[in-house]
């Protein structure tokens, strides 16, 4: 089969490979017909994560059709259309029961994504996402093995095209988590940083959950255009303005936000003199939208990190976190505990996470797609790949 698989930093090839197998009882294997490329991603794509290995298949963000199913399978049968959730999930361990899928703590064989806590029991494992998530062969390809089938996947009604509900499989339940942990409800003031898929996922569902102001933060004209248009937002360019967090605190009594949502990670970049002192050696900015959003956020309020982080970040301003008495809210996504609710509301219309693609590409030019996504060429939100097309 022909899947998208990694080489090294920034080269991916399309490459022709065996077809993967059922190996588990209760192991499907999928005929994927979209996946996505996601900011999560880049970070593998830009060599930011250890664990890669030349040979790994990207993608964890995909959605099909059933091809076969192990014995043990009882849930879905061969034909059926499923879009399938990026963390892998047992569906009973301690933090399963909690409903804690991303914490799974039986689909993960290995160890090490923590600082010096190789005892700690790892969280779940992850389509393409390195090694350390248990070196998963992603869905960036024409066909993928989906362990726990019973779990994970979510059956699709007939009617809804691919594009409205491949995005249940990650950055939607992402938005929505992050709305859900910042607490936005009925006439809030939120700030989300970052306007790219995660972040305009979040402030669609800030809209849906009733929030009275949403700001939106980047240093790109033309995601800010799409979330003004889309969602209503109000849109500051950090490139224009070094300290948005200052405008925020202007804007709002000189309190700050209800809450604010790191929809960036540690990849992010920063203009003020401030990011040049205490970063000067990376090449990033890490910590700088963190710091952004406990500066912005008012007293007793919220801050929700969807954006990925690793290791050490700088300049962490836990006196301000503590002086203002915030709370701080994080992780990767329980995708599995969110993707009914989501479903029913792409079903309603209230949402239509399909608005924010931008480009649509075969399989074959996937490599092209992440040249664009990861540069921001092009006017590129979101890039979609339809395998077999
Ligand atoms: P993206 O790269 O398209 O978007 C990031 C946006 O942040 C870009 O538009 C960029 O210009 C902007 N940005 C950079 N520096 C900034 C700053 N200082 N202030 C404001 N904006 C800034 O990626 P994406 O797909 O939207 O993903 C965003 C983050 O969410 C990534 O870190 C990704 O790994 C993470 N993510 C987490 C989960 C989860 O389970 N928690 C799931 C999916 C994605
Ligand atoms: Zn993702
Ligand atoms: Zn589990």
């Amino acid at each position: 089969m022909k899947a998208l698989v990694y080489h090294g930093a920034k080269d991916v090839r399309v490459d022709q490979i065996p077809d993967p197998r059922l190996v588990e009882s209760d192991d499907i294997l999928l005929r994927v017909t979209a996946t996505a490329i996601c900011g999560s991603d880049l970070h593998l794509f830009r060599g930011k994560v250890p664990g890669m290995e030349a040979g790994d298949v990207l993608g964890h963000e995909f959605m099909g059709i059933v091809e076969e199913t192990g014995p043990a399978v009882t849930k879905l049968a061969v034909g059926d259309r499923v879009v399938v959730p990026f963390t892998i999930s047992c569906g009973h361990c301690f933090f399963c029961n909690k409903s804690l899928y991303a914490a799974c703590e039986s689909t993960n064989p290995a160890q090490g994504t923590l600082l010096n806590r190789k005892r700690l029991r790892p969280g779940a494992g992850m389509f393409g996402y390195t090694h350390l998530y248990g070196g998963y062969a992603g869905g960036q390809a024409e066909y993928v093995r989906v362990p726990m089938a019973n779990v994970g996947p979510l059956k699709l009604p007939e009617g809804l095209p691919d594009e409205k509900v491949l995005f249940l499989s990650d950055i939607l339940p992402t938005g929505y988590q992050a709305v859900v942990n910042a607490e936005v409800g009925r006439g809030a003031t939120v700030a989300i940083f970052g306007a790219g898929p995660v972040g305009l996922m979040a402030a669609a569902c800030a809209r849906m959950q009733g929030a009275e102001r949403i700001f939106m933060i980047d240093h790109h004209d033309y995601r800010l255009a799409f979330a003004r248009e889309a969602y209503g937002v109000e849109t500051i360019n950090f490139d224009q303005y070094g300290d948005p967090a200052e405008l925020l605190i202007e804007a709002t009594a000189y309190r700050g936000v209800d809450c604010s949502i790191d929809a960036v990670g540690f990849e992010a970049k920063g203009s003020t003199l401030e990011t040049v002192l205490t970063d000067l050696k990376l090449e990033g900015s890490s910590g700088f939208t963190l710091r952004q959003c406990i500066a912005a956020t008012r007293r007793g309020g919220i801050v929700s990190v969807p954006g990925v982080y690793a290791g050490f970040i700088h300049g962490f301003m836990f006196g301000d976190a503590f002086e203002k008495g915030l709370t701080l809210r994080m992780g990767q996504t329980h995708v599995q505990h969110w993707m009914p609710l989501l479903l029913e509301r792409i079903q309603q219309g209230v949402l239509d996470p399909s608005a924010i693609i931008t480009h649509r590409l075969p399989l074959e030019q996937a490599a092209e797609g992440y040249r664009l996504f990861d540069g921001k060429l092009d006017d590129c939100r979101k890039v979609i790949l339809m395998p077999g097309n």
